[in-house]
């Protein structure tokens, strides 16, 4: 199981550096975000095993969960990538390198008061936006980015990063790319790549397009660990 593993994350590392290439962007411009949502730690662990380190989860609990049981891997980053509710806040600021979901002034405010009053280093944050319009999709409207940007920056606790966002689903890869393309002009009309240097966009179907976008991150879980039951 473990050598499958570590077969399909280099087959998911070449997928990104074909990409980039392809792009014409330098080498490492983009990083590789590993989704573990539903997945048990011995998945994580033949991951990191591997040499992956940035694990993305989508859950509070299973967050939690999963870094106590694997508080043995050194250098391990934990990314929040779900939906992050204010009165669950305090049970991830200690655990989590980045938080890619931050999407109103409020959850700015209570993440930057926990993470300042835990004296951890200023969390990455990234802000979400919902650029699809979706009524059920988490993230800021691009009409609120403005104000949610600048609450994160205000924020003692808080180290602004960039945005983050899920398109609408669309049986071809390439519906994606309008989306992908939207967020970068929220970026441009935002302070650019100077303010925002991250996008967090791309997944296991779409990544190739959200590298051409510009992202930075892409996270990817089917085709790294599997189809989740
Ligand atoms: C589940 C999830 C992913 C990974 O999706 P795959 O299609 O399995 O690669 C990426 N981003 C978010 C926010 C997710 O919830």
């Amino acid at each position: 199981m473990s050598d499958d593993l570590a077969a399909r994350l280099a087959a998911v590392n070449a997928r990104i550096a074909r990409a980039v290439e392809g792009a014409g962007r330098p080498p490492g411009s983009v990083r590789l975000l590993a989704v573990t949502k539903t997945k048990p730690p011995a998945a994580v662990r033949a991951a990191y095993a591997a040499g992956q380190r940035d694990f993305g989860e989508n859950y509070v609990q299973e967050l939690v969960d999963k870094a106590a049981a694997l508080a043995d891997l050194d250098g391990i980053r934990w990314h929040m990538i779900g939906h992050l509710q204010r009165n669950k806040v305090r049970h991830v600021v200690k655990l989590v390198s980045a938080v890619h979901t931050v999407d109103s002034v409020r959850l700015a405010e209570e993440l930057g008061k926990r993470a300042s009053d835990a004296g951890r280093s200023p969390l990455t944050t990234l802000v979400e936006v919902n650029v699809g319009g979706e009524a059920q999709k988490g993230g800021c409207s691009p009409e609120e980015l403005g104000s949610v940007l600048a609450a994160v920056e205000r924020a003692p606790g808080l180290a602004l990063s960039g945005l983050m966002t899920v398109p609408p689903h669309t049986d071809d890869p390439a519906g994606a790319r309008p989306f992908f393309d939207r967020l970068v002009a929220l970026r441009d009309a935002h302070g650019g790549a100077a303010r925002l240097p991250e996008l967090s966009m791309g997944m296991t179907h779409d990544l190739e397009h959200a590298i051409l976008a510009g992202a930075t991150w892409v996270r990817v879980g089917t085709a790294i660990f599997g189809e989740r039951g």
